[in-house]
């Protein structure tokens, strides 16, 4: 009989969502008259704007006539669309990034699950702990669970930002604004990773999926604003939550072709490494869904998308001041549409998902199943609507949870 790649039997059996999904849809057969709000998944509910509408409908014609019609598209992406973002993402904000180092891909989610295809199972791995899952999930899948993976703890007293590692690791995961604490990092900090990873020859794969809600000038929304960064980082990025593709599948990654790596027969342009990967075991994404991405770009395109990251954060200032009102600790929601809060009277997370759902009829994510350090803590999305994120606020603020409170 065949056999299974062993590492996946040391993966966590539900990926948290489905176990999340699962806790609802028990108490909705339950309780069929409970209205439940959702702040749960990071999934966005606003639809897409009207010039990516207009670009999907103008290249789906395109598609019904022989002479405009698309087949086979390049692995990397259309030049239309890397062109596009050399220009606006980065170079307009003085960054030196060329078409030729940006690889379009269906998702950030793909990208940073592959990227470990072109590294050695021999690197030492730093994830953050807590942790966007797929980072430690793809690398177990890889390498295993217990010998490569050291995990950076993330704690409050630090405003949750990663501890210095003790283990030089040759890779580090970096997620900015974080997903799932909403933390940011300031440029003095982001030039110390930066600097540590150049003296200690490693890697960072920065993950910038969230760079649309950041509001203070002063944070970096791209690890390229650091200098010499491109010596030693990869940066993902996606249309999902700034303009609303989670259903529709784009995204890109930076890789910079000053990067090199380390091999048997020398130093190895990543670059190079990651096309070949690409090349073989993807095909493009759509062209209507590069072209639906490139209507990002345009004026109009770009003036949609700062009114959906302004219609978000809105929310996240709601639930900043809802959760202020309660006298309850949090973290994020100003450069980012997710709030980290601890959670009240020493309730564990999976508690007060229980309670809050139970009484208030609110979905969030328990932070512990974002890993150990998020114990105690619990996540808010920013991406419902004003009127439901107003109402789950309204239900919190009438709620008296101190009676579920922990007897110290
Ligand atoms: C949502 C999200 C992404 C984007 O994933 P896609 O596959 O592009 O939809 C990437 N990283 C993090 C941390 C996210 O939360």
């Amino acid at each position: 009989m065949v056999q299974i790649n062993e590492y996946y039997s040391q993966l966590k059996e539900n990926y948290l969502f489905s176990s999340i999904a699962r806790r609802v849809e028990n108490f909705c057969a339950l309780h069929p008259q409970a209205d439940v709000i959702r702040l749960g998944i990071g999934d966005v509910t606003q639809p897409l704007t009207p010039s990516v509408i207009r670009a999907l409908h103008d290249a789906v014609d395109e598609m019904a006539v022989k002479e405009s019609f698309r087949g086979y598209g390049p692995e990397q992406g259309y030049a239309f669309l890397r062109e596009k973002i050399a220009e606006i993402d980065y170079r307009q904000r003085g960054i030196n990034i060329s078409a030729g180092e940006i690889f379009i891909s269906d998702g950030s989610k793909s990208d940073t699950g592959n990227i470990g295809d072109i590294l050695g199972e021999d690197n030492i791995v730093a994830i953050t702990n807590p942790v966007y899952p797929v980072y430690l999930d793809s690398n177990i899948m890889r390498v295993g669970k217990y010998t490569k993976i050291v995990l950076v703890s993330c704690r409050e007293e630090n405003g949750f930002l990663p501890e210095r590692p003790s283990l030089h690791p040759d890779v580090i995961y970096l997620c900015y604004p974080n997903n799932p604490t909403g933390t940011v990092m300031s440029k003095t900090q982001l030039e110390w990773w930066v600097r540590y990873a150049l003296d200690n020859g490693s890697l960072i794969l920065f993950d910038a999926a969230y760079e649309a809600f950041i509001r203070d000038r002063k944070i970096p929304r791209s690890i390229f604003e650091i200098d010499r960064a491109e010596h030693c980082a990869i940066e993902f990025r996606s249309f999902s939550k700034n303009a609303g593709f989670t259903g529709l599948r784009c995204s890109y990654t930076v890789v910079p072709k000053a990067l090199k790596a380390r091999s048997s027969v020398g130093e190895i342009s990543i670059n190079s490494l990651w096309n070949r990967r690409q090349s073989t075991k993807f095909n493009g994404t759509p062209y209507i869904v590069q072209k639906a991405a490139e209507a990002v770009y345009s004026p109009e395109g770009q003036a949609e998308v700062r009114e959906t990251v302004t219609y978000y954060m809105h929310n996240a200032d709601m639930i900043r001041a809802g959760l202020t009102g309660k006298g309850w600790k949090f973290f994020g929601g100003e450069n980012s549409p997710y709030i980290w809060l601890k959670c009240p009277g020493g309730m564990d997370s999976w508690t007060f998902f229980d309670r809050l759902l139970e009484e208030c009829h609110i979905v969030g994510t328990p932070g512990v199943g974002f890993g150990i350090r998020g114990e105690g803590y619990f996540r808010l999305t920013a991406f419902n609507s004003h009127e439901k994120t107003a109402e789950a606020i309204e239900r919190i603020r009438g709620w008296d949870e101190s009676k579920f409170f922990r007897e110290q």
